[in-house]
């Protein structure tokens, strides 16, 4: 199954890609997550990357398709994959349909802005292997240490409150109306993000067909 998650920063659409994940044991693909290793590591597009990262704008369509294609020509996207944060732009889901790729399912996590702009403040990512953590919603078992690799957490760059507007006002103009591509497709299903994460994660589970 290929499957894509949409939602505004924040949304938990990243969390619920997660969970999903496991559950269907294919892999989640964060085109964000593959860019911030790329800042850290100082490669050329990373740099390049980072600088549209940190001020809350989208990277360049070239730089993050060419990224995708090469990470879903790997292996163990053979059984499908999960596609968290791409397509962002109706360009990059053009770019996938033009691949000839296809899409079983567009999931939409939506959570209202006033709701994000309160709670990005408490996410925290590890600083070694990117996992994601809230201090709230999801935390980790000792603060500020990873779960999974026992590297610090931190706050992201562009987890500040005025770079969070800034992605929240990218997010309205460039990928909601992917909404509208998706739903002429026939594909999208829309998840209303719970207060509770298990909750979410109940009715994505249910919306990708998975009890
Ligand atoms: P969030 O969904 O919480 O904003 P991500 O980790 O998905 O976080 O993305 C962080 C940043 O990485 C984005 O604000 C953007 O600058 C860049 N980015 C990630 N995916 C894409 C994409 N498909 N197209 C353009 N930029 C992207
Ligand atoms: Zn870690």
């Amino acid at each position: 199954m290929n499957l894509i998650f949409l939602g505004a920063p924040g949304a938990g659409k990243g969390t619920q890609a997660e969970v999903v994940s496991e559950a269907l044991n294919i892999p989640q693909i964060s085109t964000g997550n593959i860019l911030r290793e790329a800042a850290k590591n100082g490669t050329e597009y990373g740099l390049k990357a980072k600088a549209a990262m940190d001020a809350g704008a989208l990277v360049s369509d070239d730089i993050v398709i060419g990224i995708l294609k090469e990470r879903i020509a790997e292996d163990d996207c053979k059984e499908g994959f999960i596609l968290d944060g791409f397509p962002r732009t109706v360009p990059q889901a053009e770019a996938l349909d033009a691949m000839g790729i296809k899409i079983d399912k567009v999931i939409e996590i939506n959570v209202a802005d006033e709701t994000i702009k309160q709670r990005v403040s408490g996410r925290r990512v590890c600083q070694g292997c990117g996992a994601s953590y809230h201090i709230e919603y999801k935390p980790s078992k000792t603060e500020g240490v990873c779960d999974k690799c026992g590297d610090k957490t931190v706050i992201r760059k562009d987890d500040q409150p005025e770079v969070v507007l800034e992605r929240l006002a990218t997010y309205h103009e460039k990928t909601a109306p992917l909404k509208d591509y998706y739903e002429k497709q026939g594909k999208l299903v829309t998840v209303e993000g719970q207060e509770e994460v298990a909750e979410t994660s109940r009715l994505t589970l249910a919306a990708v067909g998975v009890e």
